[in-house]
């Protein structure tokens, strides 16, 4: 590898959330007076700009680029978010809370849970599983702050916690970032592109108004269109709307109406669901729907009738299909955001996926040879990350109680892919879950939706039967004290955000 072969020119089209995250990470990880940075963005396509919701590893992209906590909440509007409230999902009227973080401590190795589904088995008098979630009581409260940092064994240690955001304001915040450290951003629309004669890849692009861009590494951040990575190089999508069939969106925002919670809802309606994404100034909400079992009016006047506040806009309907590109990497373009695919927020993991997408890449950056290898691991470890998140997903679906419309009844006979199958036999079998190192989603967070879901084991581990049951009842009764006291000892939600 000699320097006369790294790349010196990153073209990046789109500047949504993707674009200026890639931006942003770009510029501060590439050296600038070498590798020349452009961004190409159109005014007048506009961006999708309804990605609201987080989970915590945004703290580390944020953290990586040297961002101040308190200016980037102050200036995206940005709430704390403690995990989700999913109503309705297992049953008209149930609810649970998917929080982030651990559920209790694990008792000489083993997890909490498998005392506490013990405890209840043999009739003893247990507080709700979630109740031993830090973040599920705190969220109840309207409690936060910041994770104690001079005292790891206090339960204040283990605050785990991401952001809720205007994502207009979030692109707008990178956007300042990626140019003052030596991003070029181009307005005008992509309408033609060039490639080599023979290998195909991309070489340079011509904008509406005729100038023209060369490139040698292309980051395809235009949405769903793909106008590189699809449009260009015909990647190819995969779609996944067998597994996870709601294909619309209508999405507006609504005055609110008191102090923002530091949690998302979720509520599922006949045909989806509706998510309430509560901000400093407003509150974001949107119906996730299936165009097969519902209509776009019936699918919006739900909507609208779950609204807190006054709408503050007219509502944004949007198409989507569940997928992913059949290459995330194809020759020089690496696509990210929506031009890679997409898989329905309701777990809010698309603006992590762009993250995962841009420290792959960093992990993986190119010279001018493009190794077909690392293209072939990029792809592999991506389409992996994607298939392990679909499977979460698709357990929120299938395991319902729910048969009271043909969506729901839709939607328990939809077979599960291979792994999830095995980890919910696994959990009914032993009370085990059973996580690979780099998958995203926790243990706990797995427990979280399978109790939810009303996903019950069978038994637990053979481990804790020398834990006679009344002494473990009464450990059990101490940590649920600890965490009901350090989650009223936190200060508000409100007063945090106050304070900023
Ligand atoms: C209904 C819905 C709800 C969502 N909620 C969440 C959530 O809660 N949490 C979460 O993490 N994610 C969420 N997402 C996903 C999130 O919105 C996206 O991942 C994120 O906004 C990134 O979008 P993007 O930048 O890829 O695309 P876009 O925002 O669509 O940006 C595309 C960019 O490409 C430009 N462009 C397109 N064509 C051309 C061209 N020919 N020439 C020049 N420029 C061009 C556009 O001008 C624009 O700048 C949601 C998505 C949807 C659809």
């Amino acid at each position: 590898m000699t320097e006369a072969n790294d790349i010196r020119k990153v073209v990046i089209v789109g500047g949504g959330t993707a674009g200026w995250m890639a931006a942003a990470a770009f510029s501060y990880l590439l050296d600038t007076s070498r590798t020349q940075i452009t961004l190409i963005e159109s005014e007048a396509i506009g961006t999708v700009g309804v990605g609201e919701a987080t989970i915590p590893p945004i703290l580390l992209f944020n953290q990586m680029l040297g961002i101040d906590e308190n200016e980037f909440l102050k200036r995206t509007q940005g709430t704390i978010k403690l995990g989700i409230e999913f109503r309705n999902w297992l049953r008209q009227g149930h609810s649970y809370f998917h929080p982030f973080g651990d559920f209790g401590t694990a008792i000489e190795t083993v997890p909490l849970h498998h005392f506490w589904h013990r405890q209840k088995q043999a009739g003893l008098p247990t507080p709700d599983l979630f109740e031993f979630s830090l973040m599920a009581q705190s969220a109840r409260h309207g409690r936060f702050m910041r994770p104690v940092t001079d005292n790891p064994k206090s339960a204040l240690a283990g605050i785990h916690y991401a952001y809720q955001f205007d994502a207009s304001l979030y692109a707008a915040f990178l956007r300042q970032f990626a140019e003052e450290r030596g991003v070029v951003r181009m307005e005008g629309k992509v309408a033609r592109v060039h490639q080599h004669a023979e290998t195909g890849f991309v070489e340079s692009l011509t904008l509406d108004d005729g100038r023209e861009l060369e490139g040698e590494f292309f980051i395809d951040c235009s949405g769903f269109r793909g106008v590189l990575i699809e449009q260009t190089l015909g990647a190819g999508y995969q779609d996944w709307s067998d597994w996870l069939p709601a294909d619309r969106a209508v999405a507006v925002p609504c005055e609110k109406v008191s102090d923002p919670c530091p949690y998302t809802i979720s509520t599922a309606h006949e045909a989806g669901w509706q998510w309430r994404i509560p901000l400093q100034h407003r509150t974001g909400n949107g119906h996730v729907y299936c165009s097969g079992f519902t209509d776009d009016q019936t699918a919006l006047d739900r909507l609208m009738q779950n609204l807190d506040g006054r709408p503050l806009a007219d509502p944004n309907p949007l198409r989507f299909v569940t997928g992913h590109r059949k290459a995330f990497w194809h020759r020089n373009v690496v696509a990210l955001g929506l031009a890679q695919g997409f898989l329905e927020p309701l777990e809010s993991t698309s603006i992590h996926l762009i993250q995962q997408g841009i420290a792959r890449l960093m992990a993986n950056f190119p010279d001018r040879s493009f190794s077909p290898a690392a293209r072939r691991a990029y792809n592999e470890r991506t389409l992996w990350e994607y298939e392990r998140i679909r499977d979460f997903l698709v357990l929120h679906y299938t395991a319902t109680e729910r048969d009271d419309s043909a969506f729901w009844r839709h939607c328990k006979a939809i077979p599960h892919p291979e792994q999830l199958k095995e980890k919910i036999e696994l959990y009914r079998e032993t009370g085990r879950i059973e996580r690979n190192d780099h998958e995203l989603f926790t243990e706990s967070s797995w427990l979280a939706v399978m109790h939810g879901q009303g996903i019950e084991p069978e038994s637990w581990s053979p481990l804790i039967e020398r834990f006679p049951v009344d002494e473990m009842q009464e450990r059990l009764d101490r940590m649920h004290h600890v965490i009901g006291r350090a989650a009223e000892a936190m200060p508000s939600h409100s007063s945090f955000l106050a304070e900023l």
